[in-house]
Formats: C-alpha cells, structure tokens, sequence
C-alpha cells in the first residue's frame, strides 16, 4: 500500500503540497483592505464595515495597545462573542506585534482568574457585560488594562439605543464601569488612536500569533502555542480544500464562536484571507440564525453537530429559505450520519465533515466538498498533512488497514507546543508525530474513522471539558467524599456530563444545592447534567478510580435497545 493513499482521491485542483505565503498573520488584512477595500468584511445585526474600515480599526487599536505599553509577545486577553470588536481586537492585537489569549464569555471569575495568571495576560479586552465577573478576581492577576466595549457600539441606530434596555431585561445586569486609569473605552480609542500601518517584525515560524487554551490529552486547561506559520498554513490548506468559492465574492456564517480555535481559524483567518463577507452571530439561537441564513444568503456555513441538529429539530428549518447554503463544514464532535443526510436533504447543500484539534491549528482531515463523500469517515488528510495510526499495544505504526490505535499527524499546522510545560509537550509527541488522543482506523483507500478517545476530555455540544477540572470543584464541597466526572451519550449534546459521588459519611445533598454550587464556580457547559450518588467507585488495587469502568458501563447502557 502506498505510503499516503489518500492522495490518489485527490482532485486535480487541490494540491498535495502548498507553498505558504511567508507574511505575518495580520499582514492578510493589509493585503484584503487594498485587493477589496470597500467590499463588506463584517455584517453584523445590521451594521456593515468594509475591508477598508475593519483594517483601519484594528490599526488603531494596535496604536493603542503600543501607546499602553504593550510590547512584541506580551499576551493580550480578549473575552469577547462574535462581534466586529472580537474581529478588530484579535487583529489589533497582532498588529501590535502582540499574542492573542482567547476566552470563552461563559466562563466564571476561577476560570478567568486561572487563565489570565497562566498565560501572564497585560491586557484584557472584554464586554461590558462581562466586566463585573473580572472586577472580582482582577487584583489577583497580572492585568495591567482592560478595555471595555458593549454590543451595542457596533450596532445601527436605532438598535444601539434599544439594545442596553433589552440586555437589562435579559440579562438584569447593568453594567458602569469606572473611568479609572487602567480602564480604557473601546469607542474611544476608535475615535482618537492613528491608523498607521507600521512593520513588523515576526518570525512567522516561531513567534506565537495565538494561545488556545484546551485540555490535550491529560489535564487541566494549557496554552497551545499557535504560530503565525501555523495559522496561516492551516487557513491556506482551507482556501485548497475550497478551491471552487471565489475569493471577494462568497457570504461565510460566523456563527461558531471565534474564541474556539475553529472559528477562529476557518471564519475569521480564513473569511480575511479569502475577502469574504463574514456575516456574525453573538451566538448560536434557531430562529436568528434561520432568518440571518435567509436574508444574508451565506454560501458556506461551518457548524459543529449540536448547531446542525438544532437547526433540524427546531421544527422551524421549513419555513426558512436556506438555497444559498452551498457548503456546511462539520467539526470539532462526531456527525451523526442521519444528521447528514436530513440536513442536506433540507438545505440542499453539502454537510462535509472535517476533524482536527486546537493543537493542530485545528484542521488536519476533512471530507471532498466536491468529489466523493463517505458519512461516517472525517475524510483524508489535507495538504502536506500526514496522518498514522500508532497501535495501541506497541506504539509503532499498524501493518494493516482498519487496525485501530492512536491517530497521530504530522503538517505545517501543529503547534509548537505547551505554553510553559515542556514536559507535557515532549509528552505529546513521538518521534515528530504529534500524538491526538483520538483512537481510529484507516481503511484501505486512505480514509480515516474516529471510534474513541483515549483522552479523558468530554465534548458536548461542541465545548471542551475538562473532568479534572470539574472534579476539583466538586471536591471543594464538604459533603463530598469521591467524585468523578465522565461524558455519557446524549441525543443532542453528543455527549453531556455527568457525576459520579460518594458522599462522606452522615452527609446529605441534593441535586439541586449540587447543581447551584456548580453553576457558582464553573461555565455553565461544564456543569453536571446528571449526579448518580453511590455507595463506593470502581477502583484499582492502587486505590486509583477506574474512570474507564464507568464509561463502558454509561455506554452499554445507552447501546440497550
Ligand atoms: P478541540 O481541541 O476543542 O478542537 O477538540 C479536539 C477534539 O475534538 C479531537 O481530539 C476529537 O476528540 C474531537 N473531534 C474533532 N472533530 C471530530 C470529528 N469529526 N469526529 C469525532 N471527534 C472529533
């Protein structure tokens, strides 16, 4: 068999090897601003701005964030939802020569405080909304700034005006945030900072763009250290892979959130690179995204599953008129094949499903968007990616296809490493293959299945969690003894949490008071969705609890008819 078979499935149109543009990341907003100017680069509930305004945007706030103090490498913060600010900050910051620390909004104060001290953060761009959660645990970090912005700066009138009553009534929260010396105003710096363009100097192939926080294979949240060659690889391999959407002409979906590498990499890099027009979504709601698909007529529309089924089941996808879609691209969680087909039956378009990783920029396989697609499969290697299956007994290579073992891959798009643990990283690869974590097998013509994990990690409805780290809140509460943390099957979901608990002795709860001590500490995605209380845990003679156990038996449950 040859070495990459996939390659004979190959159109003629897509290369197997790219020669990748040696330019900084942002220097792809230079270069959109002058090839499509006036072309809209964001629609946002209402609010267009062009190429021309949104590279001039993030120039000011790289004039801003100099002007402050930050410097090439310093680690800047931004904790935004899909919104032209979150677009303008993550280019902003790499025009100033800085790196990029996404956060995801729903996290609470404990998961900000972690990440921001970890990833040693000066700065911090955030939502008004937001703010209050960073107030609480801001002296503990090394925040030197924070600049706040609020959705309704970037919204037409008269939605700015109606908005802040609508996020009141929604959310009860209103939000002043104190003109003090390290409190700097979105707005203003767009009003007053200079629009200069000015050198860089970036080593493309060493110098972070981006720190993505995730699990990896063990663990608590780490910093992957995403560079610009990375990132730009990555997101020109996408363009390869797309090659029949015209560059300035097509309407991409942005309703996957940018703070996800995912996002990140195939809306936002890719949308700039490409001068496409990235139409946002602050976040993921049917009926909005069912009317923004029919008025602003998107032709590709990635999505993670729980969108797709959402769409599907929401018992609204009829009356909407979805034709424009040409392409959705499905990562980040397996797709149920008969999701597939419904949504395609639907739409009309492709449902193509890709896999890859925050370590892995993220892409590395995908299905054909035009040629033979196999549901099921996550497709063939992309350009200059390779991709082996390391058995699980002996760590070499399998001999044969449809062997299962460890996924391993190799490309332009794999991180450099761990921020700050190098043991973890040399742990994560061998011999040059960065190892996944995920447990799957090639079949004979080249194409790749995903059966398992070998990582602890949960995916549900597209986010990352981490058990570890939900277990050591469970932990904290005195009436526990154990806990373990595992992700059972769910219709919708894909996966939801639940917690195993032995209680110390003379100790009652209640799901209830459990679930509001959860909420309290953690993102409400990794909040336990099912507590079992037991009496004792599986456990080894070590003493060490077979988390293994609990999963096989969580599964054969949900495989009974
Ligand atoms: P993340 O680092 O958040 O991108 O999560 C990466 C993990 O998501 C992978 O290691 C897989 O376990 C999982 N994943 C991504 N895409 C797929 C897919 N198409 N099928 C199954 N699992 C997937």
């Amino acid at each position: 068999m040859s070495d990459k078979p996939w390659l004979a499935h190959y159109p003629e149109e897509i290369p197997h090897s790219i020669v990748y543009p040696d330019q900084p990341l942002p220097l792809f907003l230079t270069k959109a601003a002058a090839e499509y100017g006036d072309k809209t680069a964001i629609q946002f509930m209402g609010k267009e701005l062009s190429y021309k305004e949104l590279h001039e945007s993030a120039l000011k706030m790289a004039a801003y964030l100099k002007k402050i103090g930050i410097q090439k490498g310093d680690r800047v913060a931004i904790m935004l939802p899909n919104t032209p600010q979150a677009v303008i900050s993550f280019y902003g910051v790499l025009y100033a020569g800085a790196v990029v620390v996404q956060f995801n909004p729903l996290y609470k104060e404990r998961e900000m405080e972690y990440q921001l001290k970890d990833s040693g953060a000066k700065a911090m761009i955030v939502l008004d909304l937001l703010y209050p959660r960073l107030q609480k645990i801001i002296r503990s970090t090394p925040l030197e700034h924070v600049i706040v912005t609020a959705i309704k700066d970037y919204l037409p009138f008269p939605k700015n005006v109606i908005y802040p009553f609508i996020q009141k009534k929604q959310t009860g929260i209103v939000v002043q945030v104190e003109n003090r010396n390290n409190n700097h105003f979105f707005t203003k710096i767009m009003e007053e900072s200079p629009a200069k363009e000015v050198p860089l100097q970036t080593d493309v192939d060493r110098d972070p763009a981006v720190l993505q926080y995730t699990g990896g294979t063990t663990g608590f949240p780490k910093g992957v250290i995403l560079t610009h060659k990375n990132l730009v690889a990555n997101a020109s391999m996408c363009g390869a892979w797309m090659y029949k959407y015209r560059p300035g002409e097509e309407v991409i979906l942005g309703v996957i959130p940018f703070f996800h590498v995912y996002g990140m990499t195939t809306v936002m890099i890719l949308g700039v690179m490409q001068g496409y027009k990235m139409v946002l979504l602050p976040k993921f709601d049917v009926k909005t995204t069912l009317k923004t698909i029919q008025k602003q007529k998107p032709t590709i529309f990635p999505g993670a599953p729980t969108i797709y089924i959402g769409l599907l089941n929401s018992g609204h996808i009829h009356q909407y008129d979805l034709s424009s879609i040409d392409a959705c691209i499905s990562g980040s969680a397996p797709l149920p094949v008969e999701v597939q087909q419904k949504f395609e039956a639907v739409t009309g378009g492709k449902l193509v499903e890709g896999y890859g990783l925050t370590e892995t920029s993220p892409v590395t396989h995908a299905n054909f968007i035009w040629g033979a697609r196999v549901p099921g499969s996550v497709g063939v290697p992309w350009p200059d990616t390779d991709a082996v299956i390391l058995s699980m007994q002996t760590g070499e290579p399998v001999q044969q296809p449809g062997e299962k073992g460890e996924i391993a891959v190799k490309g332009p798009q794999v991180m450099k490493g761990y921020w700050n643990r190098p043991d973890e990283t040399e742990q994560s690869f061998k011999g040059g293959w960065f190892l996944t974590g995920d447990i799957g097998y090639m079949d004979e013509q080249g194409l790749f299945y995903i059966v398992d994990r070998k990582k602890d990690m949960i995916i549900a409805g597209g986010f990352n969690i981490y058990p570890r780290e939900v277990e050591e809140v469970l932990y904290e509460h005195d009436a526990i003894q154990e806990a373990v943390v595992v992700g059972v099957p769910d219709p919708y979901r894909g996966e939801t949490v639940k917690a195993f608990i032995v209680l110390k002795e003379g100790q009652h709860i209640t799901e209830k008071e459990l679930d509001d001590f959860c909420r309290s500490h953690l993102a409400v995605f990794k909040v336990p969705r099912i507590y079992e209380f037991r009496k004792e845990l599986p456990k080894t003679a070590v003493g060490k609890i077979l988390r293994r156990v609990l999963i096989d038996e969580e599964k054969q449950k949900n495989d009974q008819p």
